[in-house]
């Protein structure tokens, strides 16, 4: 390769800063300066010496959200005590992040809550589905779902017990499955995540509801990594029942609580599987029955972690400026670049793309498969670029169009390209496996 510049990033392992080139280095810096985003990276407290690339599985601090937390701890909390449920209105708190959320994910009104984490919505939403089609025992899932979405459809089904089960179907034979499959009469809910965690594809959503609908079912989907990374249309792809993750592209802070997302039409009809009192209708009456509230805040269960909500809630202000679908376009250019990398620089090198090349089939996420992925992965991550790894062999590189510039794409790329020419993976330290990968 002909390197037409170099860049200063630095090995922050090493004692000695290391040169690294890379390549077109002044294209990559025309596309950072003409980035109509570029405004949103400074309102992050990214660390100095890294370059991340995982904010698909956690979200960096808001400068804004650090300092909001900061005075919850302090005003409220610290001062006001048990008076800032009212005085701070902690206890609206799951609704009002719902409807800070709605428009991130097409839902108007009404529709979304803050509460929980994934799992739990993934639970409380699939008894809803199987109630609101009786006579119906099948949940359907995609097969390589993500494992939490697949053990909760088990323990829910196997609660219930005979007849109700789960099925697995490849992606790719949903719509046939669900339109000729004489046992597809059965399904009640099928479950599918919008971008698929592992290969960074994303599904038709709209076109896949439908094909739910044509069979009698509801669609349930996972939008964990696709909320706050592209546009997503709930309302006018007519899905019935949404989860998603508030800690990956939304930025809300390790542990933060997922939402869930009931279409309007079903809200009056779908119980609460966990009826906890403050989704009741009226929490203070201290009522012996449980009897739920009129909207979507029925699905609150217990006394909501304020910190963790509150931090989501200062993370979600950032998108009041922000265009969704120059996020996405600015989204999908980094996963073209990073593409085009690869595949010019570190073509002979054993890396296989696995997430589709065509930008429109591809979520936030470019993912590469390598024999020694686990190893290479944390020697990337020693020299700087932050990334994961999922089992068995795959390398993923989150795309975060709010605050990673194309220089960064630049970066990781030819430090990815040098671990793997100098075979610095083959370090011993690299192959020891820590608990979270
Ligand atoms: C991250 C993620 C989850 C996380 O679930 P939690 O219960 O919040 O830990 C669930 N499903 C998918 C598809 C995810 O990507």
């Amino acid at each position: 390769m002909t390197p037409d510049t170099t860049s200063s990033h630095r090995d922050p392992s090493g004692d000695e800063a290391s040169e690294l080139e890379i390549p077109e280095l002044d294209r990559l810096r025309a596309m950072d300066e003409a980035d109509p985003l570029a405004w949103a990276r400074e309102r992050f407290r990214l660390p100095s010496g890294i370059i991340y690339f995982d904010g698909n599985s956690l979200g960096p601090v808001l400068e804004h959200g650090r300092e909001h937390i900061q005075r919850v701890v302090e005003d409220q909390w610290g001062r006001d005590l048990i008076a800032s449920w009212n005085r701070h209105g902690w206890i609206d708190l799951p609704t009002r992040v719902g409807e800070a959320l709605a428009p991130l994910l097409g839902a108007a009104p009404g529709q979304v809550v803050a509460c929980d984490s994934v799992s739990v919505n993934l639970f409380k939403l699939l008894a809803c589905g199987l109630k609101l089609r009786p006579g119906r025992h099948t949940v359907l899932c995609q097969a390589d779902h993500f494992p939490t979405d697949l053990y909760i459809a088990q323990g829910l089904t196997a609660l219930l017990g005979t007849p109700y089960r789960v099925r697995y179907v490849d992606l790719d034979r949903l719509e046939s499955f669900l339109a000729e499959d004489p046992e597809a009469d059965d399904v009640a809910v099928v479950s599918m995540g919008h971008v698929d965690f592992r290969s960074g594809r994303l599904m038709n959503m709209e076109r896949l509801t439908h094909a739910a609908h044509r069979a009698g079912a509801l669609a349930l989907w996972d939008l964990s990594h696709s909320a706050g990374a592209m546009p997503v249309a709930l309302d006018a792809s007519g899905v019935d029942l949404a989860v998603g993750c508030g800690y990956k592209f939304l930025n809300g802070g390790p542990g933060s609580p997922a939402f869930l997302y009931v279409a309007e039409r079903h809200v009056a009809a779908c119980v609460n599987p966990l009826p906890g009192w403050l989704g009741h209708r009226e929490p203070f009456a201290f009522a012996r029955d449980y009897e739920p509230a009129a909207g979507v805040e029925r699905f609150v269960c217990g006394t909501p972690p304020i910190l963790a909500l509150a931090s989501l809630d200062a993370a979600l202000e950032v998108w009041q400026e922000v265009d969704l679908h120059a996020l996405r376009r600015k989204s999908m250019a980094l996963g073209d670049e990073l593409i085009r990398r690869v595949e010019r620089y570190g073509a002979d090198l054993g890396l296989r793309l696995i997430s589709p090349r065509s930008a429109r089939e591809r979520g936030s996420q470019v993912s590469l498969a390598h024999q020694q992925g686990y190893a290479v992965m944390q020697a990337l991550i020693e020299a700087g670029v932050v990334g994961d790894f999922r089992a068995p062999d795959i390398l993923r590189f989150g795309l975060t169009p709010l605050y990673q510039r194309f220089e960064d794409v630049g970066i990781a790329v030819a430090e990815l390209v040098r671990i793997l020419r100098t075979e610095t993976w083959r370090e011993p330290r690299f192959a020891r496996r820590s608990k979270v990968t």
